[in-house]
């Protein structure tokens, strides 16, 4: 028993060119706009369905289309009404008519605008007629036989057909017309892909015993092959896929013959022949238990063994009688197209199951949340459960992976339960990751690994498929007290060991770290000069004074860098975490030492005194020091003011702590600015309302005790 497949079966080019158009629009539209088709995009079921999944509506008319929506003609066309109306309507038309069928349209136009009476050969009902008669006037006429040629009474024809018209058809109509009627054009129209098909399926037919046609019921290309195949060979049958098949009459024949319409998927070829295969090889092994019950009944001098090697391997001699069979007839066609060719292996790669372990090849046909569904040529399609593929940033399967792709897996069960042939990308990824691990330590680059959990001393980080070790000290460069609080997180790491062979690596992120702070530092010294001002944090104070972080080295700011004015610890000006602007003061690359200044980030006090302070001016201040003869009022660190003892009060004042404090806050007035000598002198006293003095004759002795005192401070100031 032998399958063949008839060439030039499957997609055609305006069907494939539809499909790839289609999938491109989707790719290009990000889920913005609606996406409809102008009917289904082909007469196949399972392509739409999958369309639908991916967002792909089919309407019937313009008016079913949101505005602003994509339509996508199909390959047969639509009349040129069609696209005004769309315009019109603000739709976007993605135009997969197929080139072959755009032709025609020109050519009914050009024929119909000259005033020739255009008649075209085919199904008045199928779309691509209705769109070939939406470009001529009035003056076209559809007929699909020839006693309708024969009923026409015009001359002056333009005749064009449907692609997928038969060809004896259009050969009869267009010798008649041409022979009876004066000036016919005739373009003979059908498509070259449709006419080849047809005649292999009518060779194919010829010399089968069955012929079984595969297309979808509404394909007009597949019903016209299953009506050539049935002039030829009695047995025809019709069948969308493999669940059609006529099981039990394909097993009592020796010869069949496969072929398929234009919209017919390779995959559903593939399962309908794979089907067919298998039951060949039951019938085969039935034929096998047969001959060995008869061994056994007539103890014949043949022993099983012999039997048995005799009708070994059922399975492969079925395949090995299909591929002779094929092999033997592509010797002796030897100018069949190398396309058939790769077909023909497909379809015996089809035939046979991958081992398991096997590293195979394959396109995704279909993907969801769940699975990566492969077409691996075999007769049975792969499928890649989701936690048999790494992916990282928790994405959807559905976001890395699309139809169409080619992937790569390794075959972990050949039947899954389901029928399916399971895969595994990590199986297969596995030993790279371990490569990339061992080449990061090699070439000691960083790798991103995320901790998964923790463990006794550490934690384990996953590096894609391979686990690795991080123990406590190598989590961060400060101390960790406990490991939880790097759980989840994906951590840049080193490879400090790996071992492949005993599934062993550690990594350590503390490395990392601390190459990166090496990498800021360095590139600190190469951008910092003496005299910049930069950015840095307080750090930490000593008695001497602050240690400021500038971006990755820590510099020294002196206590008497700090303030232009007197600070017996940096903690009276500075806090801890604080920013500061500091200056680069000095620098010494070879010992890593930097100083900085605080105060030289603001002008010197004396410098600006004239902008701030003059005479008569009365501030407020702190007491900051206090001698026997004043007390030191400070204005602002840096600038402080003597408060003589006689300008502390009106009264006599014998001794200034008695007044005053340090740390208190006084009003004083300015009373002079010695820029030269840097002194400011300032007096409370000019602050205060000067005491009343009464009457001599009302209270003579408090008279005689002010004037007194008036002449004791007078005698005071003048020393
Ligand atoms: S059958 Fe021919 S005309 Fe029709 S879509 Fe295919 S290539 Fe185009």
């Amino acid at each position: 028993m032998k399958i063949k497949l008839g060439e030039h079966s499957g997609f055609c080019f305006g069907v494939k060119e539809a499909i790839r158009k289609t999938e491109e629009t989707i790719e290009n539209n990000k889920g913005d706009k609606k996406i409809y088709t102008k009917g289904p995009l082909i007469h196949n079921k399972a392509v739409t369905d999958e369309l639908e999944q991916k967002g792909v509506s089919i309407l019937d008319n313009l008016d079913e289309a949101e505005e602003g929506s994509i339509v996508i003609v199909r390959s047969h066309g639509e009349p040129e009404s069609f696209y005004k109306e769309a315009a019109e309507r603000n739709i976007e038309i993605v135009d997969a008519t197929c080139p072959f069928v755009s032709k025609i349209h020109r050519l009914v136009k050009d024929a119909s605008l000259k005033g020739r009476n255009v008649v075209v050969l085919g199904d008045k009902n199928h779309p691509e007629l209705k769109g070939i008669v939406g470009w001529a006037r009035d003056n076209c006429l559809v007929i699909d036989s020839l006693e309708m040629a024969k009923q026409i009474d015009f001359d002056n024809i333009t005749l064009v057909a449907q692609t997928t018209l038969r060809s004896d058809l259009w050969n009869s109509i267009a010798d008649y017309l041409t022979k009876n009627k004066e000036d016919v054009i005739a373009f003979n129209t059908i498509c070259g892909a449709t006419r080849d098909r047809q005649e292999s399926c009518a060779k194919l037919a010829k010399e089968s015993d069955v012929m079984i046609i595969i297309g979808d019921k509404k394909s007009s290309n597949s019903r016209k092959l299953y009506e050539i195949a049935k002039t030829y060979c009695e047995k025809t049958f019709f069948v969308e896929n493999k669940n059609d098949l006529p099981l039990k009459q394909i097993e009592l024949c020796d010869r069949i013959g496969v072929a398929a319409g234009a919209s017919t998927p390779e995959r559903i070829i593939k399962e309908v022949i794979a089907t067919m295969s298998e039951v060949i090889t039951e019938k085969k092994e039935q034929e096998m238990d047969a001959v060995l019950e008869q061994a056994s009944e007539t103890e014949s001098n043949a022993t099983t063994s012999e039997v048995e090697q005799k009708v070994d391997s059922p399975q492969e001699e079925t395949q090995a009688e299909v591929t002779n069979e094929e092999t033997s007839k592509v010797n002796e066609n030897e100018e069949e197209s190398n396309l058939m060719n790769e077909f023909l292996d497909e379809i015996d790669k089809s035939l046979r199951l991958p081992n398991r372990g096997e590293i195979i090849d394959g396109e995704i046909v279909h993907v969801t949340d769940k699975e990566v569904v492969v077409n691996l040529s075999y007769k049975k399609d792969g499928i890649i459960p989701k936690e048999e593929i790494t992916i990282e940033d928790d994405k959807e399967l559905t976001e890395v992976f699309k139809a169409g792709q080619s992937i790569q897996a390794k075959v972990i069960m050949t039947d899954d339960g389901d029928g399916n042939i399971l895969l595994s990308r990590k199986k297969l990824e596995i030993s790279e990751h371990w490569d990339e691990i061992s080449a990061a330590h090699d070439n000691k680059s960083v790798v991103n690994a995320k901790v998964v959990r923790e463990v006794k001393g550490g934690v384990i980080a996953q590096y894609k498929e391979v686990s690795g070790f991080i123990p406590m000290s190598q989590l961060s460069d400060r101390y960790v007290e406990k490991a939880d609080e790097f759980v989840g997180k994906t951590l840049p790491v080193k490879v400090s060991k790996v071992d492949p062979k005993k599934n062993k690596a550690i990594f350590s992120h503390k490395a990392y770290l601390a190459e990166e702070k090496q990498k800021k530092v360095e590139k600190i010294w190469e951008t910092i000069e003496v005299g910049d001002v930069v950015e840095g944090t307080v750090m930490r104070f000593t008695d001497y004074g602050a240690f400021v972080d500038i971006g990755g080295i820590d510099g020294l700011l002196h206590i008497s860098e700090i303030s232009w004015g007197k600070l017996n610890h940096p903690d009276e000006a500075l806090t801890i975490g604080e920013k500061i602007k500091v200056k680069i003061l000095s620098m010494d690359k070879e010992k890593g030492k930097i100083s900085l200044g605080l105060k030289q980030t603001i002008p010197e006090p004396w410098s600006i005194i004239d902008e701030n302070y003059e005479v008569g001016q009365v501030i407020k201040g702190k007491v900051v020091q206090i001698k026997e003869y004043g007390a030191f009022v400070e204005l602002e660190p840096g600038l402080d003011g003597l408060v003589h003892i006689s300008e502390i009060a009106y009264k006599r004042v014998a001794n200034v702590e008695d007044e005053m404090s340090v740390g208190e806050t006084v009003q004083a007035k300015i009373i002079d600015i010695d820029k030269e000598r840097k002194r400011i002198s300032l007096s409370i006293k000019e602050t205060l309302e000067p005491p009343v003095v009464e009457a001599a004759d009302n209270k003579p002795e408090e008279i005689v005790e002010v004037v007194e005192e008036i002449a004791d401070e007078a005698v005071a100031c003048e020393q």
